[in-house]
């Protein structure tokens, strides 16, 4: 298919640059905008899965990522209270702060001719709608995510601590950082006087793997998060979190976000449809959004303590990765 003349992407996160990328790799004149002006830290556990190595590489990003030298992380343990299930991932994930990522991505994209606009804008037919999550009023006990740097002793391997409603990940970054991000609902926050180090003081074997660390930045928070599929407006190629929000603790929603972002960039610079474009994207996101959905209800619920012993841990990690 011929390429269009002219692309505009609205947001210069992941899914964004992404599709910048791909439409420019088709030989379409890319404006992408965004009011930031430049990357920044943001509320995430910079936990990328193994796929991503091969997502970068299709984007021609993969060299400058690697010169980064992100952490590597050859397993996964996931704390239910006192029980622990350790397992090994198929391959090493990455650990890759979003400054550095989204920076090198920016950098690709206005490296490869992208122009960037320092403005918020409004959909129009036929852009690439890149904007991130829902944000506005979430019904019942709102969520919230929070994240910081620590230095100290890095570990080598993505862990997961699941508490009464809440959960946090810790994994290295690169120049020996560790990231340390959760989600916890405003109920529990507000009784902690939303102190992040008090909630990690709440579940013992994480006070205990935090104890050695110190805090290298203050703590960022973000929400109400809400999850699942966006509407968007009819005639737009939504990417990333604006097709749809998959739940943190899959570490799915940086590759979905690369992933449906390479999709809509070259979408809409060969003049694929966007009901084209949806319909190859549920194809890929079906089941792990189901997956997600179910074990997310299954935690709100507490259920998830009884459960873990019973799913295995390299088994729930691939029903959360899309579908080739
Ligand atoms: C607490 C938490 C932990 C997470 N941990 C992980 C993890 O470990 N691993 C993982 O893979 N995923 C994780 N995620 C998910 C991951 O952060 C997102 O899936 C990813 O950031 C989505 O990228 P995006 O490009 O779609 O959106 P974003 O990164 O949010 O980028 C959207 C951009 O759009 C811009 N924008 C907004 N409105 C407009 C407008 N009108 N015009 C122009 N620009 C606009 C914004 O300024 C922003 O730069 C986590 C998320 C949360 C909340």
């Amino acid at each position: 298919m011929a390429a269009s003349n002219s692309v505009i992407v609205l947001g210069a996160g992941l899914a964004g640059c992404a599709a910048a990328l791909s439409a420019r790799a088709q030989g379409a004149a890319v404006t992408v905008y965004d009011p930031a002006r430049a990357a920044r830290h943001r509320v995430c556990g910079e936990f990328l899965s193994p796929e991503v190595r091969s997502s970068l590489e299709q984007l021609g990003a993969w060299s400058e990522a690697e010169a980064c030298r992100p952490a590597l992380m050859h397993s996964m343990r996931v704390y239910f209270g006192r029980r622990v299930c350790t397992d090994r991932l198929p391959e090493p994930a990455i650990g890759l702060s979003r400054l550095r990522l989204d920076h090198l991505l920016r950098d690709a994209a206005a490296t490869r001719g992208a122009r960037f606009v320092a403005e918020r804008s409004q959909p129009s037919p036929g852009c690439v709608l890149a904007t991130g999550r829902q944000t506005g009023v979430a019904p019942g006990d709102r969520l919230f995510g929070f994240k910081a740097h620590f230095s100290g002793p890095p570990g080598d391997a993505v862990e997961l601590y699941f508490g009464d409603r809440f959960y946090i990940g810790v994994n290295p970054v690169e120049d020996g950082f560790t990231n340390v991000c959760g989600l916890a609902p405003e109920s529990l926050l507000r009784t902690i006087h939303f102190s992040y180090d008090a909630l990690l003081a709440l579940n013992p074997a994480l006070a205990e793997r935090t104890r050695p660390l110190t805090r290298a930045m203050h703590w960022l928070s973000t929400g109400p998060l809400v999850y699942g599929r966006r509407r968007q407006p009819r005639g737009v190629y939504p990417a990333g979190d604006a097709f749809s929000f998959i739940d943190p603790f899959t570490g799915a929603g940086m590759l979905n976000a690369l992933e449906t972002g390479r999709m809509a960039g070259w979408a809409a610079a060969t003049g694929q449809t966007p009901e084209a474009y949806g319909s190859a994207v549920m194809g890929r996101l079906r089941r792990p959004l189901l997956v997600a959905q179910v074990l997310r209800t299954a935690i709100a619920m507490g259920a998830a303590t009884h459960l873990a012993p019973w799913i295995p841990g390299r088994w729930l990690f691939a029903l959360t990765r899309p579908s080739a």
